[in-house]
């Protein structure tokens, strides 16, 4: 994840500064996760709500001074309402009511601006704007039932009721060309919208793709050195326990029966690491035969009975892979990270126990 605002501030130039203003101010709402599509509608709220303030404020005080009080109200409320949206969002995140603070006055100004005429029959003309906001804030679904009803409406006022279409001898010909230039409008921003959110779609898929194959072992399934780096830096637990198990004379497994009989080996080996595992534990492949298991919630003596278990099950665990059968036992050095032992502390401890039991004469759990 990455969180558009994590550059210094003392590490900018006045350009970079500006930009990172900028963006701090149209994604203000939004996650940190750049690619979600939420923030891509944050991002369009914000950018929507700003274009609308800047036009709706002269353009309300100009219908004031022209004595169209009604509409000058109307423009003026969409104003205030635009800027406070911004402040709403930046508090509360909700971006779903905010959508619905920014299109729902837009359809009630359009429907207005058309029906009135706006200054001098000119209302009509803003409408091209509503079906790229509508379907960017709302989607393609609800924002197709949406322009649908907003079209249903505009054919009523145009055709059916009495108002400045027929005050200004708007020509029928000349009123449903500008209802298909509106849906024209439409249709372009419904493929844009489309493709845009499968694209984006696809981008968070292939994303999901790249941490998984990042994060995990491609042998066992388990999680990689740096995913379970990953994960246990960023736990919230203060203490933990670290198992280091490593196999005994792996060598000789894949000098007498193959290569491929020691990749089974492993996988099996990680199964039972797995099936042992206590929730809220993690476990790893933390390099060819070593594996490395994180856990919490229990006492030192605990978690050394816990690895005692472990290399109990595998030590009487009958590996079977066609017609081999064989036995293998694991070492475990165990350490604790703590507020005194730090993780990179506690791995390096771990890792020296084992080789203490490695010495020792393999096959046995060592604390120290
Ligand atoms: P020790 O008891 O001292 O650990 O003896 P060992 O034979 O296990 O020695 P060491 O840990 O140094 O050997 C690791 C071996 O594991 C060497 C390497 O060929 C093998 N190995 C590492 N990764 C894989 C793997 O993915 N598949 C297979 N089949 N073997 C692997
Ligand atoms: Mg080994
Ligand atoms: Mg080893």
């Amino acid at each position: 994840m990455t969180k558009y605002s994590d550059k210094k501030n003392s590490d900018m130039t006045p350009k970079s500064k500006t930009k990172n203003a900028w963006f701090k101010f149209f994604y203000v709402g939004g996650t940190y996760d750049i690619f979600s599509e939420d923030n891509r509608r944050v991002f369009i709220i914000n950018l929507f709500a700003s274009v609308g303030v800047i036009f709706c404020l002269p353009l309300g005080i100009l219908s004031l001074i022209d004595g169209q009080v009604l509409l000058g109200a109307f423009l003026l409320f969409i104003a205030f309402l635009y800027a406070i949206n911004h402040v709403y969002l930046r508090y509360t995140h909700n971006h779903t009511l905010s959508g619905n603070f920014v299109i729902y006055p837009l359809y009630l100004l359009m429907i207005y601006l058309v029906y009135s005429g706006g200054v001098n029959g000119t209302g009509h003309v803003w409408i091209f704007c509503v079906p790229a906001v509508s379907l960017f804030l709302h989607g393609m679904k609800k924002g197709m039932i949406e322009l649908g009803v907003f079209t249903l409406a505009l054919v009523i006022i145009m055709f059916f009721a009495n108002n400045h279409f027929s005050e200004f001898g708007y020509d029928p010909t000349l009123k449903s060309r500008i209802l298909f230039a509106f849906l024209v409008v439409v249709f372009l921003s419904g493929i844009y919208e489309y493709s845009m959110s499968r694209f984006n779609q696809e981008l968070k898929e292939t994303t999901a793709k790249l941490k998984l194959v990042a994060y995990t072992d491609l042998l066992t399934s388990l999680l990689n050195r740096r995913g379970m780096l990953q994960r246990l830096e960023a736990s919230q637990y203060t203490s933990f326990h670290l198992l280091l198990a490593d196999v005994d004379f792996f060598k000789r497994i894949n000098d007498e029966y193959g290569h491929d009989v020691g990749d089974y080996a492993l996988t099996e080996l990680a199964k039972l690491i797995q099936s042992s595992l206590k929730e809220g534990d993690l476990a790893s492949r933390w390099g060819g035969e070593e594996f490395l298991i994180a856990t919490c919630n229990c006492s030192e003596h605990e978690a050394f009975e816990f690895a005692e278990s472990i290399r109990e099950r595998v030590a009487e665990h009958e590996f079977v892979y066609l017609d081999q059968r064989f036995h293998m036992t694991i070492s475990f050095g165990v350490a604790t990270m703590n507020e005194t032992t730090s993780l990179r502390e506690a791995i390096t401890l771990a890792d020296s126990h084992l080789y203490n039991a490695k010495r020792s004469g393999r096959n046995q759990t060592r604390i120290t």
